[in-house]
């Protein structure tokens, strides 16, 4: 059959022809919609692949366009804080010139204010400097041969501990000390009468010649009228061991601000901090009162080294345990974890933050003693101890104030053959200080300045109002002042 299928073709009947016309019109058809829809899905691949990348870029360029003005947004903010800084500083150097100002360094004030960028363009800051020139020209010369000085020991806190016995150490404290209420009844009373501290060193302008010899020649302060200078010391402020229990500061510590402050240890053991001595009591009056000192100026604070300085047991011997006293051996015994080094290492930082608000350290002589009755070669042993155990911690000094009220001489300038004299001129002092209750004694000569000193403690007070003579008259009324708690002034 096949073979015959083979052979015998039947021609393609006219129906059949148009169907398969038909089919190849419809495969045609079928293969041009193929064509077209795949066209179409190129199209819109390649469509959606712009679309893709269109969304990358724009999200992308969102990005960077976020990004940079956040990068702008921290700029302008970095700006604003520069600005508000520059600000800031400008307003406390506006504040800093003022209390300057109001201490009579109007100079100081004016350089100050005209330190400060595009001052000339500021019509308050010109204003102000106009005020300190106005204020400036107003100032008179005080009359320098009239500058008193006084001095104190450490202040009684609490009397009834500092003046309880009757014995010669009770007398001591009676006559040597002053209270806590003295001592801010005279400060006020002071300012009031129009008393202003200067700083010793105010007293004479230093040149230095070609040898390096200094020279002094005498300072002109300059003050309002009816204002008058006066210079303050104090005396062994050391905490010594013989003070413990007689209701005095026990050593001078930093409060939170880094200011000098007082440790004081109360009836129970307990220690409280607080204003309990002359640093910081007049530190915090003269803050409230800028215009009671002249140019911020503090005193001068003189220092034994015996029992270390300032409360803090800095001396050698309390290292090599060699010659110790009977307190000082007492006093290590209670203190077991006692560490030299960073005993020395707190007084510096406390020394330090005295200085910072324009205090000033003298020696006192290392062992408190009699200048004027000691052999040069004693002055000698004694000066080295205190320039190896006390200067370090203190910066050095250029003044010394003689202890018990000697001196190295009489009243009479210092002799070029003054032995004693001429050793502590070339161990670098200048400014010597002695007592002598003389309103007035002021030495200012080419080669060193002197100065005498009244004292303002318990025998002068008590004497001035049970006294015939009254010696303080001129600075305030000292039945104002005497402690109601001092009931005897006995003698030593
Ligand atoms: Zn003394």
């Amino acid at each position: 059959m096949s073979e015959g299928r083979r052979t015998n073709k039947p021609p393609m009947s006219e129906e059949e022809r148009q169907k398969r016309i038909e089919r190849i019109k419809r495969e045609r058809r079928r293969q041009r919609r193929k064509k077209a829809m795949m066209m179409r899905a190129a199209v819109l691949g390649v469509l959606v692949l712009i679309l893709v990348g269109a969304i990358v870029l724009v999200s992308f360029q969102v990005k960077r366009s976020k990004a940079k003005k956040a990068e702008e947004q921290a700029r302008q903010e970095q700006l604003i804080q520069e600005e508000e800084a520059k600000n800031q500083a400008r307003k406390d150097a506006v504040a800093q010139a003022d209390t300057m100002a109001l201490g009579y360094d109007y100079d100081g004030a004016i350089e100050l204010l005209k330190s400060l960028e595009n001052y000339d363009q500021d019509a308050d800051i010109i204003a102000q400097i106009a005020n300190y020139e106005a204020a400036k020209s107003t100032l008179v010369a005080v009359n320098m041969d009239e500058v008193t000085h006084v001095f104190y020991h450490s202040l009684v806190v609490d009397p009834a501990k500092g003046f309880a016995g009757e014995d010669s150490t009770s007398a001591g404290f009676k006559q040597w000390m002053t209270t806590v209420d003295e001592f801010n009844k005279i400060t006020q009373a002071m300012y009031d009468n129009g008393y202003v501290l200067v700083d010793l060193h105010d007293l004479a302008n230093e040149t230095t010649g070609e040898d390096g010899a200094v020279h002094f020649t005498t300072n002109q302060i300059m003050l309002p009228e009816g204002k008058k200078p006066f210079v303050l010391s104090l005396d062994d402020l050391s905490y010594y061991h013989s003070y413990d229990g007689r209701g005095i500061a026990s050593k001078i510590v930093l409060d939170e601000n880094g200011k000098p402050t007082c440790e004081y240890i109360q009836d129970d053991g307990t220690t409280v901090t607080g204003a309990y001595d002359c640093v910081p009591l007049l530190d915090q009056f003269l803050e409230e009162h800028p215009d009671g000192a002249y140019h911020g100026a503090r005193g001068t604070i003189a220092l034994t080294g015996y029992n270390g300085i300032l409360g803090y047991r800095t001396d050698i011997a309390y290292k090599t345990r060699e010659n110790l006293t009977e307190d000082q051996q007492l006093w290590l015994d209670a203190h077991p974890d006692f560490d030299w080094d960073a005993e020395c290492a707190e007084a510096k930082k406390v020394a330090e933050a005295i200085i910072a608000d324009g205090w000033k350290f003298a020696s006192h002589t290392w062992g408190h003693m009699h200048i004027g009755d000691a052999s040069l070669e004693n002055i000698k042993a004694d000066n080295e101890k205190w320039q190896s155990y006390v200067a370090p911690l203190v910066g050095g000094t250029d003044t010394i104030i003689f202890a018990h009220g000697q001196d190295l001489a009489d009243w009479h300038d210092y002799a070029a053959d003054n032995e004693k004299f001429a050793y502590l001129k070339e161990q670098g002092f200048n400014y010597f200080c002695n007592v002598d209750s003389s309103q007035y004694f002021l030495q200012i000569r080419d080669n060193y300045v002197r100065q005498g000193r009244r004292n303002l403690d318990g025998y002068r007070l008590w004497n001035d109002v049970h006294g015939e003579k009254n010696r303080t008259s001129d600075l305030f009324d000292a039945s104002q002042i005497l402690d109601p708690s001092r009931t005897d002034m006995p003698s030593l």
